[in-house]
């Protein structure tokens, strides 16, 4: 069992890469600058507090002990079975999403579109092709809601509750985010939501990148045939992998970006929100202006 000081420097490593600050040990690192995102001007969006969804109440999230044995590989990992594809980027480079492969010639048909989803959920299979599946997978979380969404999330990669179930945000992060799709005046079938990687990583540690590469031809065929007007990327990780950017999510937020034909913009991750409530109000500008964009007004309270 690990001591307090390790569950303790856990938890603040966690928190740090909620925020944004990634390796914050390294020194001197260059951060890479999304062309479409230069010169763009920040966004502020008044907040009311009757607006606000912070009426969610905070939910007391108990860190679970550090196994280190979960970080281990269970089997020996054989050779992946990955075939060269042209959406694959190298494994360990950060691709734009916009770059991975030509966008899409013409848009699917509304009515085709949930078929089109089924087709990758076939292709992917029982896949094998990156490190998670040999790491204590359980169920593979492909996707969640409406093939026609205007509004896309997409979240780091499954938990424990997901991945039990197979869906994506089931846990209390996932309740707290459905609160957030119901403060926007949405219902969560309104919306379509995924992950960067479809496998839960092992102790809930953020996807290596030939984890989030291997995965992302995937992700990039779904935004592509669901077609969203908006994606929110919850959370730096997600933001770095869909931007191919590595940059601090308070440089992120506020303003839009693009992607595969959406626009984008970034929030914090919910269960980072369950760490630290008062981040919400925060979030909730974020979720303001692409409300805005969407034509969308918040429920009136009852
Ligand atoms: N966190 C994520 O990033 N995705 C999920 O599906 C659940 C929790």
């Amino acid at each position: 069992m690990p001591g307090d000081a390790e569950t303790q420097l856990r938890a603040w490593v966690d928190y740090y890469r909620d925020l944004g600050i990634h390796d914050f040990y390294r020194r001197g690192e260059p951060i890479e600058q999304a062309a479409e995102d230069v010169d763009t001007p920040p966004i502020t969006v008044e907040l009311t507090p009757a607006e606000s969804f912070a009426v969610v109440e905070a939910e007391e999230v108990t860190p679970t002990a550090f196994d280190d044995s979960r970080f281990k590989p269970q089997v020996p990992i054989p050779a992946f079975n990955a075939t060269a594809s042209p959406e694959m980027p190298p494994a360990q480079k950060l691709v734009s999403f916009n770059s991975l492969a030509p966008f899409p010639a013409a848009k699917i048909p509304a009515a085709e579109r949930a078929a089109a989803l089924r087709a990758i959920q076939e292709d992917i299979g029982d896949c094998t092709r990156c490190p998670l599946a040999y790491a204590g997978r359980r169920k593979i979380v492909f996707g969640d809601g409406s093939s026609t969404a205007r509004l896309m999330f997409v979240g780091e990669g499954p938990g424990a509750d997901e991945d039990a179930q197979g869906v994506p945000f089931v846990g209390k992060a996932g309740q707290l985010l459905n609160n957030m799709i119901s403060a926007m005046g949405l219902a969560r079938s309104d919306v379509y939501i995924a992950n960067i990687v479809k496998c839960r990583p092992p102790g809930n540690r953020v996807p290596e990148p030939v984890e989030a590469n291997t995965c992302s031809q995937f992700l990039l065929r779904q935004i592509d045939i669901v077609q969203p007007e908006v994606i929110v990327a919850l959370g730096a990780t997600a933001a770095m992998y869909l931007l191919g950017v590595k940059q601090s999510l308070s440089s992120l937020r506020g303003r839009w970006h693009t992607c595969r034909g959406a626009k984008l913009a970034v929030t914090y991750h919910p269960a980072f929100l369950l760490r630290d409530p008062r981040q919400k109000a925060e979030a909730w500008k974020d979720l303001q202006m692409v409300m805005g964009e969407l034509g969308l007004t918040p429920p009136a309270r009852k």
